[in-house]
């Protein structure tokens, strides 16, 4: 017996069971090729949604940097502090995105 999640709701389940224990999701239909297919599937989707953001995370956080060095904002200046809003938020972005897809693919 192994875990697998449900491809309707994602709870972990029994890959034995007929039905999902948690939205009774009908599971006698798929077999388990198909169920593996459904699960690559999804995660495939998460990645390539994880992918577009670590690149977004990347482009706020040159963007920050882009303001300070074409604009030169005056110190304490309202574009000073949103470019360094968003090469902190950027930054940390990334970094959380990178660490999520790792995590993905070692799944
Ligand atoms: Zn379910």
């Amino acid at each position: 017996m192994a875990i697998i999640s449900c491809p309707f709701c994602g709870q972990r389940i029994s890959d034995k069971a007929a039905a999902c224990s948690k939205c009774a999701g009908d599971l006698s239909s798929n077999t388990p090729e198909q169920l593996a297919l459904i699960e690559r599937e999804k995660k495939n989707r998460k990645l390539q949604s994880l992918m577009n953001q670590s690149m977004l995370s990347m482009l706020l956080f040159l963007g920050g940097f882009g303001i300070l060095y074409w604009w030169q904002p005056a110190s304490h200046s309202y574009n000073q502090y949103a470019s360094n809003i968003a090469i902190v938020l950027g930054f940390s972005w990334y970094v959380v995105t990178r660490a999520r897809i790792i995590l993905l693919k070692r799944k």
